[in-house]
């Protein structure tokens, strides 16, 4: 610092004199437009008032592994500072970073959960961020214990997705719930056609692997138009916020502001899975019974139908009623074929096939519709579509 090179005595001394300190990212929601979370970052205020970011003294931590000190003494503050956080939006999820260091030692994960516990903060409002590249060198403990953590409930992210080489078959078998993209995926996304690949890819990969996905490092609206296209749940990064001294990011959360996230790109995502669901319906009723009931399961949970609902609930759109109306419609005839197959009657399937067809057809006139009413209506903004003073919806653009 100042020139002199850091060393292990001044992170203690640091640590002694209670000079670290949580700033606050702010996580936007894509599919609400609320900030439903929050990266905890490390910050270092020195007794004369400088403030060192987590990249200036972190990686020296690591690689000393003094990092377990501070991860320890630490938790405490998180905790204290969930307490606040949740008091004013108790939706908020926090993200606390932690190495793969921590997870060598064997009480690191009994102990958390412990301290948790008797901070009385929900455990289902905790997120913790271990990078690729830890999560590959993984020893059998660390392992056992991020396993024990998704059983406690503990939201688990693999940070900088992109900067390391982890594979399908890696992922697959680890515990985690979020992929967070690096910035550097991201930054490349707009500025070359691979660059864009590699994201459509990486939210992709997400998605197959049961995982929500967080694009990190995000500074300007027209990625975010882009994210929510391909089903990106959550964004972060200065065009949203900087990250905050706690104080000032609780003043960010209490102006409740809802960002028009547009629903295009939901629209969109809903277009091409609605198309591949009336597939799916279509291609099952020619199959053997022991196919049907998966399509019947996932129709259940159709990304189209669930996305519709949401709408629906929130804005008082006409459109969106007949859409919502046409899609129920569907879903409805659809499973009612899908059990008459079960049931061997043909005759039903043969009935009802032609009002299957014509419905489907105008649920996907209404969303292709909607798409394009939505994308003339702009890009991301603050506030408008929503008044953010009542949180009711503003006269509708239809
Ligand atoms: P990270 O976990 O990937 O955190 C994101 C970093 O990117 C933060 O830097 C944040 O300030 C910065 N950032 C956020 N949005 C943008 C953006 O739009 N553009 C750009 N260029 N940067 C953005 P920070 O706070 O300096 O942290 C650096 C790294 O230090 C973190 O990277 C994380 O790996 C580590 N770190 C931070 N806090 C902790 C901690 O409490 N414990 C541990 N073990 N590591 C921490
Ligand atoms: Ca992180
Ligand atoms: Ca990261």
């Amino acid at each position: 610092m100042n020139g002199q090179k850091l060393t292990v005595e001044d992170l203690s001394n640091a640590l002694k004199n209670d000079e670290f300190l949580f700033h606050y990212q702010p996580i936007l929601s894509l599919r609400t437009g609320k900030i439903d979370g929050a990266e905890a970052l490390i910050r270092w205020q020195k007794a004369n008032g400088d403030l060192i970011p987590a990249a200036k003294f972190i990686p020296f931590a690591e690689e000393t592994g003094f990092i377990t000190e501070i991860t320890k003494a630490m938790i405490a503050h998180f905790l204290d500072d969930q307490k606040k956080i949740l008091q004013v939006d108790n939706t908020i999820v926090s993200s606390l970073n932690i190495s793969a260091k921590d997870l060598s030692d064997d009480t690191f994960i009994p102990t958390l959960l412990n301290i948790i516990d008797y901070s009385g903060v929900d455990r289902s409002k905790i997120k913790l961020e271990l990078t690729e590249n830890s999560v590959l060198s993984f020893s059998n403990t660390g392992l056992l214990q991020i396993a024990e953590l998704k059983a406690n409930h503990i939201g688990l992210a693999i940070d900088d997705y992109g900067t390391g080489y982890a594979t399908f078959e890696q992922l697959r078998n680890l515990p985690f719930t979020t992929l967070k993209i690096d910035y550097s995926i991201t930054s490349d996304a707009m500025s070359t056609p691979d660059g864009l690949t590699l994201l459509d890819h990486s939210i992709k990969l997400a998605h197959q692997l049961n995982m929500d996905s967080v694009a990190e490092g995000v500074e300007d609206p027209d990625i975010i138009g882009y994210l929510m296209g391909i089903g990106c749940e959550h964004v972060q990064g200065y065009y949203i916020s900087k990250p905050l001294g706690l104080a000032t990011f609780i003043e960010f959360i209490n102006q409740e502001t809802v960002w028009n996230t547009f629903v295009h790109g939901h629209l969109y995502k809903a277009m091409v899975d609605y198309i591949e669901w009336v597939r799916k319906v279509h291609s099952s009723l020619y199959m053997s019974n022991a196919n049907i009931r998966i399509v019947q399961f996932e129709s259940e949970n159709e990304p189209a139908g669930l996305f519709l609902r949401e709408v629906t609930d929130s804005v008082n759109v006409l459109m969106y009623d007949e859409l919502n109306t046409a899609y129920k419609k569907s879903y409805e005839l659809a499973k009612i074929m899908l059990n008459a197959k079960s049931s061997g009657d043909q005759v039903i399937i043969d009935k009802l096939l032609p009002d299957f067809f014509a419905v489907s057809g105008a649920v996907n006139t209404l969303l292709q519709k909607a798409y394009s009413k939505e994308c003339q209506h702009g890009l991301l903004k603050k506030g408008a579509f929503w008044d953010s003073s009542d949180g009711k919806s503003v006269d509708s653009p239809y």
